[in-house]
């Protein structure tokens, strides 16, 4: 037994993909140690959206089961064109002899995390260390010592592997030295909540409304339960600053321009974020490896990010804790590597920047083309149901699996 077979597999981060990390290694009987910087779980309006395959993932340790308790199920999503009317119509139920879940699950990604805490506390002997900062770490051959800031000072960590899964300003990434490739878009996303049911207009839970300047994407929330919310993002004018993009009267006029009624709209929360397509160039160094947004990051139109994460999480436990136990070699870990960027490349990172394309299209012949196509693939139940498996994660995540 070396070293590093006695010492615990330290996680930096207790966002969605740490956490899942933690339960899929600690429900092995592995030592892990979760450091989160913040004193508590984060609570920021986020991703809020479950792909079947996730769903699928997160059943064997109880969480899909809890989050079905508050969650949405939605079934049936639209594109539509703001100037016009209903585009198409897709419904996740024509996959319903592939998946138990034939449906996106909604719910805030505020409401996944306690739940995996909770089943990471009352299940596993994991330990989570609020208010720790991972600051940085030195790689010494068969362990890695993890750097550490809270409260009462710095202290050091070893560790057999860190896995960092700090989020898309993640520290471990950093001190790797890999470089964060891809772009960053010119405009913020503008996120909206409000009481008021789109549901009556003809909208279904989830719709991507086309539009060469005011494209938006609607998602109904359960927030604390029934009615539920309904949260628009829509992309800000670049030249605003960050005060007049949420000052109370803009939000209201984007709302107006987006739906008119003769009263103002209730809005429960607001926010803006700056949206990135970036992928690291390497995911693993040593004993240490990179899951989730420290990895990849992409736009939330088609809601891969927070999926791709739970993806990662799932794929990377199940390797190294073999590598822990001393059932494989390393090599088990770059293969976790190839197969999950294969798939945050070819299939998140084009189908979230295409997405976009397709919602922004400015000229009005190639728009028509591409909502004609949305037609006739809506009408064709083979063409709709190859495309909910893309769109659903599915088949980005079969072939990811074949990669060796
Ligand atoms: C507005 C918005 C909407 C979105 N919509 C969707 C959607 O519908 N579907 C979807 O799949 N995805 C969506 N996403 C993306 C999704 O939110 C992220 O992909 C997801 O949060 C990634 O989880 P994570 O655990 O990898 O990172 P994070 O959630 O960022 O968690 C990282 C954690 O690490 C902690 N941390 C940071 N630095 C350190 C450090 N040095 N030491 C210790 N701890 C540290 C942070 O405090 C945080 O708790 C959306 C994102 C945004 C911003």
């Amino acid at each position: 037994m070396t070293t590093a077979d006695a010492l615990p597999i330290v996680v930096a981060g207790a966002g969605p993909t740490g956490l899942m990390c933690a339960l899929a290694l600690g429900k092995q009987g592995i030592p892990v140690v979760v450091c989160e910087a913040e004193p508590g779980l984060t609570r920021d309006l986020r991703a809020g959206t479950f792909h079947p395959p996730t769903q699928e993932m997160m059943a064997p340790y109880g969480i899909t089961a809890r989050m079905q308790e508050t969650g949405i199920q939605v079934r049936e999503w639209q594109i539509r064109e703001r100037r016009g009317d209903l585009v198409a119509q897709f419904n996740l139920s024509l996959l319903a002899d592939l998946t138990p879940y034939p449906y996106r699950l909604h719910l805030e990604q505020h409401r996944l995390t306690p739940i995996q805490l909770d089943i990471l506390r009352s299940e596993t002997e994991v330990q989570v260390r609020f208010g720790h900062e991972v600051t940085g770490f030195e790689q010494r051959g068969d362990h890695v010592l993890v750097k550490l800031q809270s409260d009462t000072g710095s202290s050091e960590l070893e560790a057999a592997w860190l896995i960092g899964a700090d989020g898309g300003r993640s520290v471990v990434r950093k001190s790797l030295s890999v470089e964060f490739e891809g772009f960053t878009w010119p405009e913020q996303f503008l996120i909206v909540s409000t009481p008021y049911d789109f549901g009556k207009h003809g909208f279904t839970m989830n719709a991507y409304v086309a539009d060469p300047t005011e494209w938006a994407a609607v998602f109904k929330m359960p927030d604390t339960g029934p009615p539920g919310l309904w949260r628009i993002a829509f992309p800000c004018d670049p030249a605003l600053p960050d005060d007049a993009l949420l000052d109370a009267r803009n939000v209201e006029r984007r709302m107006q321009a987006f739906l008119p009624r003769s009263e103002a709209y209730e809005i429960r929360y607001r926010s803006i974020f700056r949206v990135h397509q970036r992928v690291a160039s390497d995911w693993r160094l040593g004993r240490v490896i990179l899951a989730g947004d420290a990895a990849h990051l992409n736009n939330p139109l088609g809601g891969f990010g927070l999926n791709s994460g739970i993806h990662d999480a799932v794929n990377l436990a199940e390797k190294l804790a073999r590598v822990w136990r001393g059932e494989a070699d390393e090599s088990a870990l770059d293969l976790y590597v190839r197969q999950r960027r294969a798939a945050t490349i070819e299939q998140v990172q084009s189908m979230s920047i295409r997405n976009k394309r397709l919602l922004e299209e400015r000229d009005p012949e190639v728009s028509r083309k591409h909502m004609l196509e949305f037609v006739a693939i809506a009408s064709d139940p083979e063409r709709a149901r190859r495309h909910l498996l893309d769109t659903s994660m599915i088949s980005g995540l079969r072939r990811s699996y074949e990669v060796g």
